[in-house]
């Protein structure tokens, strides 16, 4: 039907195709249809070479058949890899390709008589029953009883031909039986696309061996089968590579189907996650996609999410932003705007991403208004006393630093005043400790009420308080301010169900006059208080020198 030269290139082309695709495959079976191939083009070359005198006429048959025995087994082999997953060793290929070659050099060099090739033919299809039943996993199917089947036929067949003086018959019978084997093994393979025709060309390949015996073919049957004698391997190599698009095929589909299932799940952590996020063009600053945390958060509804930029949410976030397009990474607390325009405290953490091919980020928003009032809170009572609200000693420390350092800055005359309650233990025994407290507050709105923003007063003690007034301009202004105090409580304290009649005392201290520092000014002041309840009470007493002020 064709030239041998038109056979050598397209076997040529079909080994370059599979070892060019078995490159980029990893699997072991095509690397035993490269072989395959390899070894079935090679005994095409020896047949073409024109050999002189009939010795080496001898053993270019043998090496041809051989080579052709080899390349069937390898495919055979390929699809006991597939089966067996690559696992398939060296020996095993060798147990059955020795006694096969060996067969085909006795067969060529009629060296033996009929004995020594039917113990081969024997040998050589009790291997081949062996390694069936090794190599193929499904123990119950078809395959395995039929291939197994196949061995007593074959060597039945075998033992026919040798007996019957056809001895040459028998390489015949034995490539038969080795392509009608690859082709059981193709036709069980997985995916449909190439199956059929594939293992069609191994059954006709073999079929033409089994066939191509003159001793009881006539001649029409024998010029039949040697016109269409190529056919079979073209149908193969045709099958094969139907078979690899169809993996290819599959192959791509599974990674679509990936793919496809990656980008929803990543969809869904970016839509259903419970904190809003979104993805922002840095370029115009416009919102490329929010998540339903984001629509539900700020109140706008998506579209108009999406025609919003980040400004809208608020405006520092800017600067933030802004300085560091190239970085990679934010992570700061802003306040946010929704649409109804209540504002919110959000941890805003942002990472430099592209999308839809722009530079872009994404931000992840989380809502901190809770953690934000409950740390004010924290603070707030860190700093304040509880029962008067007014600030603590630990606020105090901080003010009075800021009230020595505008006392420096203004040269002015500072006073630190420390009032004590007189004899306020009664009132907690005549009236209980609940009257006290609420006493307390009454003082505390007192003296609070006549100190000035600018100057500090703090419960310091449990009926103690400390005021820092500053801009005195002399001692005089620190003695008047003393006189109103103690005039607050001339009028009597109304607490729940009784009035009652109150007096402070105070001590103070002058800065510059009595110290620069402050644990002298306290030192003093506290002094001079003492000195006050020493010498009646009600009374405001100045630190050495001393200056005590009649009692209001
Ligand atoms: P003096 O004129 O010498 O200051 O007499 P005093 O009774 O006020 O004596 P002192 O200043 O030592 O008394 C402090 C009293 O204040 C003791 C305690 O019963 C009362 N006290 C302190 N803290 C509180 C408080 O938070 N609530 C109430 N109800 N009473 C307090
Ligand atoms: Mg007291
Ligand atoms: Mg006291």
């Amino acid at each position: 039907m064709r030239g041998p030269l038109v056979d050598f290139v397209l076997l040529t082309l079909i080994v370059v195709f599979f070892g060019v695709q078995q490159r980029r495959r990893p699997e072991a079976y095509f690397r035993f249809w490269v072989w395959g191939w390899v070894l079935v083009l090679t005994s095409i070359l020896v047949w073409e070479f024109n050999l002189h005198g009939a010795r080496a006429q001898i053993e270019q048959e043998a090496v041809r058949l051989s080579l052709l025995a080899c390349g069937g087994l390898a495919f055979v082999f390929s699809f006991v890899a597939k089966q067996r997953k690559g696992r398939i060793s060296l020996l095993q290929g060798l147990l059955i390709a020795v006694p096969v070659c060996l067969g085909m050099e006795l067969i060529a060099t009629e060296a033996h008589g009929h004995g020594v090739l039917i113990a081969l033919v024997v040998v050589g299809e009790l291997i081949s029953a062996v390694m069936s039943w090794v190599s193929v996993k499904d123990r119950r199917g078809w395959l395995l009883w039929l291939m197994l089947a196949l061995c007593p036929v074959f060597c039945a067949w075998m033992i026919f031909v040798i007996v019957t003086g056809h001895a040459d018959a028998m390489m015949q019978v034995a490539l038969g039986h080795i392509f009608i084997v690859s082709g059981l093994l193709f036709s069980t393979m997985k995916r449909k696309g190439g199956r059929s025709i594939g293992s069609i060309g191994f059954f006709l390949w073999g079929a033409c061996y089994l066939l191509a015996q003159p001793q009881f073919m006539p001649a029409a049957g024998m010029a039949a089968i040697y016109s269409i004698w190529t056919v079979p391997k073209f149908l193969v190599a045709f099958g094969m590579i139907l078979k690899l698009f169809t993996k290819v095929n599959a192959e791509f589909a599974e990674l679509n189907r990936r793919h496809v299932m990656l980008y929803q799940e990543y969809r869904l952590l970016f839509d259903s996650n419970p904190h809003p996020m979104w993805i922002y063009d840095v370029a115009t600053r416009r919102f490329l996609a929010v998540n339903d945390a984001a629509v539900v958060a700020y109140g706008y509804p998506r579209d108009t999410f999406l025609r919003m930029s980040v400004e809208d949410l608020r405006g520092d976030l800017d600067a933030a932003l802004d300085g560091d397009v190239g970085i990679s990474s934010l992570n700061h607390v802003v306040r946010h705007r929704r649409a109804d325009g209540r504002s919110f405290d959000v941890d805003v953490t942002g990472n430099g991403i592209r999308f839809q091919g722009k530079e872009a980020r994404f931000v992840l928003a989380v809502d901190i208004t809770e953690r934000e009032t409950l740390h004010r809170e924290l603070v707030r009572q860190a700093h304040y006393d509880a029962l008067t609200g007014l600030p603590n000693r630990v606020m105090l420390e901080d003010r009075i630093g800021q009230w020595l350092t505008r006392c420096i800055r203004e040269n002015s005359m500072g006073a630190f005043l420390t009032v004590d309650i007189d004899h306020f233990k009664r009132v907690n025994d005549t009236y209980g400790h609940q009257a006290g407290d609420e006493c307390l507050r009454v003082v505390a709105d007192r003296l609070r009420s006549r100190v000035r923003q600018v100057d500090t007063i703090a419960r310091t003690g449990g009926e103690e308080f400390t005021i820092v007034i500053g801009g005195l301009k002399s001692r005089e202004g620190a003695s008047k301010v003393c006189q109103e105090l103690l005039k607050l409580f001339e009028k009597p304290i109304a607490i729940t169900g009784y009035e009652l009649q109150l007096s402070i005392s105070i001590g103070v201290s002058l800065y510059p006059d009595d110290g620069v520092e402050i644990e002298k000014l306290r030192r003093t002041s506290d002094q001079a208080l003492y000195r006050a309840k020493r010498t009646g009470r009600n009374r405001a007493v100045f630190a050495e020198p001393l200056m005590e002020q009649a009692s209001a």
